[in-house]
C-alpha cells in the first residue's frame, strides 16, 4: 500500500496503515503538548515538529524506522522523548535546540549521530552513545553546556569537527583514540601548549624571564612548544596571552585542560 499523509485532529492521530508523516505536517503548531504517535507509522517526515515549542512529550513506536531532519528542531519545551531501536540513525539537526531536554537515550541500533543534532541542547547532563555508533558529524553536539562528561566508545572511528564545541561544561572526555578526535574538542577554555612541569634543577633553565627570578626546585614551570629552554613560572606565563616573551612567537592553545581519560580495558 502506498504511504499515506497523516492527519491530525485534537491532537489524536486517525488510525491507518503503513504511513508516513508528510514533511512539516505539523510545523510551527505551537499548542502541541503530548503525541503518542501509532504504531501504523513508519517514519516521521523532515520537519515534522519544527517549531513545536509546547510539545513535552513524544512516544515514537519502533514501527518507526527513520526520523526525518530537523524533526523536533526547536522543539524548546520537549523533555521527554523515547528513540525507538527501530532507528539506525539521528540525523542532522534532529533535536537542534530542543533546550529542554535533560537526558537522551540513543539505542544502540544507531550507527551514526548526524551534523548539528543535539546543537544548543544545553538542558542536556546526561548523553550516553552506545558503541553501535561509528561516526558522529560535526557541531552534533556544539553548545551542549550542560554536559560535564562524556564516554565516546570504541566503535566510533569518525567525529567531525566542532562536535563538542562550546560545551564549557565538559570535564571529562573517556576515549581511546584522542588523536582522532582532537578536532572535536575545541573548548572555549583552552591552555597554552607547552609542557607543564616541576623544575627539577638541572638543565639549562635557570630564570624566568617574565619576573627575573631565578627557578627553584619544585617551582611549577611551563616551557613552551617554541624552543626547549623558553620555559616560565606557569603563574607568570599565564598572564602573557599572545606570543612568546623570550623569542615572539605565536603561543598555541589546546585542550588539554579537559581532562581526557582513556577507557579502562575491560578483560
Ligand atoms: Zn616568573
Ligand atoms: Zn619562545
Amino acid at each position: 500500500m502506498k504511504p499515506t499523509t497523516i492527519s491530525v485532529k485534537n491532537n489524536e492521530f486517525d488510525k491507518s496503515t503503513n504511513v508516513t508523516f508528510r514533511d512539516s505536517a505539523f510545523y510551527g503548531r505551537t499548542g502541541l503538548t503530548n503525541v503518542t504517535i501509532p504504531d501504523s507509522v513508519t517514519s516521521i517526515g523532515n520537519h515534522t515538529f519544527d517549531g513545536c515549542t509546547g510539545l513535552a512529550n513524544v512516544s515514537i513506536p519502533n514501527s518507526v524506522t527513520s526520523i526525518g531532519y530537523y524533526a523536533f528542531f526547536k522543539c524548546t519545551g520537549l523533555t521527554n522523548v523515547t528513540i525507538p531501536n527501530s532507528v539506525t540513525s539521528i540525523r542532522d539537526g534532529t533535536f537542534y535546540g530542543c533546550t529542554g531536554l535533560t537526558n537522551i537515550i540513543i539505542p544502540d541500533s544507531v550507527t551514526s549521530i548526524g551534523y548539528y543534532a543535539f546543537d544548543g541542547c544545553t538542558g542536556l547532563t546526561n548523553v550516553t552513545i552506545p558503541n553501535s555508533v561509528t561516526s558522529i558529524r560535526d557541531g552534533a553536539f556544539y553548545g551542549c553546556t550542560g554536559l560535564t562528561n562524556i564516554i565516546i566508545p570504541d566503535s566510533v572511528t569518525s567525529i567531525g569537527n566542532h562536535a563538542f564545541d562550546g560545551c564549557t561544561g565538559l570535564t571529562e572526555v573517556y576515549t581511546n583514540n584522542l588523536y582522532l578526535h582532537i578536532d572535536a574538542f575545541r573548548i572555549k577554555v583552552m591552555r597554552k601548549n607547552g609542557l607543564l612541569t616541576k623544575y627539577n634543577g638541572e638543565g639549562e633553565i635557570h630564570e624566568c624571564y617574565i619576573c627575573y627570578t631565578n627557578f627553584k626546585k619544585n617551582d611549577d614551570i611551563l616551557i613552551l612548544e617554541c624552543f626547549h629552554t623558553h620555559a616560565f613560572h606557569d603563574m607568570c606565563i599565564e598572564k602573557i596571552k599572545d606570543s612568546c616573551p623570550i623569542c615572539r612567537r605565536p603561543i598555541g592553545y589546546s585542550t588539554t585542560n579537559l581532562n581526557i581519560k582513556y577507557m579502562p580495558i575491560i578483560l
